[in-house]
């Protein structure tokens, strides 16, 4: 099954696309984590991308479009294929259209995509609260963490805590203009071709977990719709 999972900045997509991909047993290829990845150990992708990711603008698409779809490709071509979820990307027209065209190239079909909703008060309320571990790389609220252990990962018990440089909130409220004005506008274009599954994203984590997984085992989640 391949699937996207899109929203606005701090919607949930990647505490839900982590959960929603092991129980499916598909691929996640989160833009984002890649990225991370490429600015921490400083490669040529890296280097280009990282004061873009600071001031919360978007990563050209030629870079963004290089990068995911050959991480598609390496997913297709693996023998245990067995789908996967992309999130964060597409997040511009072109990259959408990149993407269309490789699927088809590579008779591939999206039979879903999941769209988190959220007001944007919230989202800034939940980003300047979010706290990343640097081991395990859990997502907590801080606000949900007792005062006493507030340094400490609730999951994993490290001290790695960190506020992601983009959770400040000047930056936050620019992520949030960008969503609106560059990537809100692929919903339109793709629900004319594409099954969309709108989702409150305000809601309880399990709570989203458990409608999506619902969803997505109704036997029309599993007709190819190009
Ligand atoms: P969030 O959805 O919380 O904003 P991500 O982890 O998905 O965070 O992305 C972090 C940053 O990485 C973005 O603000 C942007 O700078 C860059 N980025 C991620 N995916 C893309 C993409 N598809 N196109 C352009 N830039 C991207």
């Amino acid at each position: 099954m391949n699937l996207l999972i899109m929203g606005p900045p701090g919607a949930g997509k990647g505490t839900q696309a982590e959960i929603i991909s092991n129980k499916l047993g598909v691929k996640h290829l989160s833009s984002g984590d890649m990225l991370r990845a490429a600015v921490s150990i400083q490669s040529e992708l890296g280097k280009r991308a990282e004061s873009f990711m600071k001031a919360g603008e978007l990563v050209p698409d030629e870079l963004m479009i290089e990068m995911i779809l050959s991480e598609v490709q390496e997913v297709l071509e693996s023998d245990s294929h067995a789908g996967f979820l992309l999130d964060g990307f597409p997040r511009t027209l072109v990259q959408a259209k990149a993407l269309d065209r490789s699927f088809e190239n590579n008779g591939v079909a999206i039979d879903k995509i999941i769209n988190l909703e959220v007001d944007a008060e919230q989202v800034v309320d939940r980003l300047t609260a979010r706290r990343v571990c640097g081991d395990c790389k859990s997502i907590f609220n801080v606000n949900q963490l007792s005062s006493l252990d507030s340094e400490v990962c609730p999951s994993c018990g490290s001290k790695a805590l960190i506020r992601r440089k983009d959770d400040e909130e000047s930056v936050i409220r620019n992520r949030l203009e960008v969503y609106f004005s560059s990537t809100f506008p692929i919903t339109n274009y793709y629900s004319e071709v594409h099954s969309i599954l709108n989702i409150d994203g305000s809601q309880e984590k399990d709570t989203i977990t458990d409608f999506i997984l619902g969803e997505l085992e109704k036997p029309s989640s599993r007709v190819a719709e190009v």
